[in-house]
């Protein structure tokens, strides 16, 4: 109704992702002080309402077309949601299905879209967002003052739901719309998996530009394999083929959170941290004492690479 804000559930092969709890919570918090409820949309795999702990309410919508996504159908069936709920606000993640939902209901919806949001607060009656420009370069403050609005959000930008039992669970009807589609989905086609799954590593030794070629990694590779870690790579190391794209860290490539983040030549762009920056512990090696990976850094390092990984690796040995 007029004061909630309505979460749509992100969710593949039965697996919801943890942004959309990370949403749930913040949805939580946004809806005490605007006086409505947290509210969950899920589209197409009821059985998921049990795990969404932490909101007021999961609305369920299910139907064969929305089993897997398509732009379509989900565009169809979110529509219909929240023309018939009303939301104060919507939150979406910013995955790429979230990027293409959030356009899309902005148009059908005629509601202000902020894209890339990392910030949300509630200022009496406006929402205040904070969102990346430029690839992160920069950070907007966007008032939402209207009656409706829709923020797509970075993954990792709030902490998950507290939790508090299963909300109750509400099917809604599917409209019409979805029994006369015009695409219908076919197949997913997953990345090949031959590789490493950094994103399960518990230590990842992780270098960058200022590794200068690909003849330099042997070095990296045997500290590497003393410390029983894989090496990911930031994106210019997997740009020039150095290493496969399945190793790269950030906004382009995976996200990770192992307990220890070891870099060796990586500056730290907004695109990098936004894939790394919750690791439990980072550790950063740069020649450049002004280099942005130092405000993210715990320990941190200016001495050249190629002295301290030999010397890294004869002591672990
Ligand atoms: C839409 C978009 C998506 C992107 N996605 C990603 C992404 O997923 N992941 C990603 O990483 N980037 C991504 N980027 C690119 C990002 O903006 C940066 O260009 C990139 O992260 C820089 O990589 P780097 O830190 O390795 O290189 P650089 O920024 O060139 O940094 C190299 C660092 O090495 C240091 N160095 C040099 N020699 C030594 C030495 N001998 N010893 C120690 N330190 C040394 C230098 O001081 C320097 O700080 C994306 C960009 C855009 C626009």
């Amino acid at each position: 109704m007029a004061n909630d804000i309505l979460v749509l559930a992100d969710h593949l092969r039965g697996q919801l992702s943890d942004t959309t709890l990370e949403l749930v919570g913040k949805a939580k918090e946004l809806a005490g002080a605007t006086g409505g409820q947290a509210v969950v949309a899920l589209l197409g795999d009821p059985g998921l309402a049990g795990q969404i702990a932490g909101a007021d309410a999961v609305l369920t919508m299910d139907h064969p077309a929305l089993a897997d996504y398509t732009p379509e159908a989900w565009d169809r069936a979110l529509l219909h949601i929240v023309n018939e709920r009303q939301p104060r606000l919507v939150l979406i993640g910013n995955s790429t299905i979230g990027m293409d939902l959030g356009a899309g209901l902005s148009a059908g919806w005629n509601a202000p879209l902020v894209a890339y949001t990392v910030g949300l607060a509630a200022e009496g009656a406006e929402i205040v967002a904070t969102a990346q420009v430029y690839g992160g370069k920069l950070l907007a403050e966007v008032v939402l003052s209207g009656e409706r609005g829709i923020c797509t959000v970075v993954a990792g930008s709030f902490p998950a739901a507290a939790g508090g039992g299963s909300p109750a669970a509400e099917a809604v009807a599917p409209p019409a719309g979805l029994d006369d589609l015009r695409t219908s989905f076919l197949t997913l086609v997953e990345p090949d998996s031959g590789d490493v799954d950094i994103t399960a590593a518990e230590i990842l030794v992780s270098v960058g530009r200022g590794i200068g070629s690909q003849d330099n990694l042997d070095d990296v590779q045997e500290l590497a394999d003393a410390l029983g870690a894989p090496l990911s790579a930031s994106r210019p190391v997997t740009d020039a083929g150095w290493l496969p794209k399945t190793r790269q860290v950030g906004k382009s490539g995976l996200k990770v959170k192992p307990k220890v983040y070891l870099t060796f030549g990586i500056s730290g762009a907004p695109e990098h941290l936004e894939g790394m920056r919750d690791a439990e512990l980072i550790i950063a090696c740069n020649t450049d004492a002004n280099a942005p990976i130092f405000d993210v850094a715990h320990y941190g390092t200016t001495l050249d690479l190629f002295d301290l990984v030999p010397a890294m690796t004869e002591t672990l040995g």
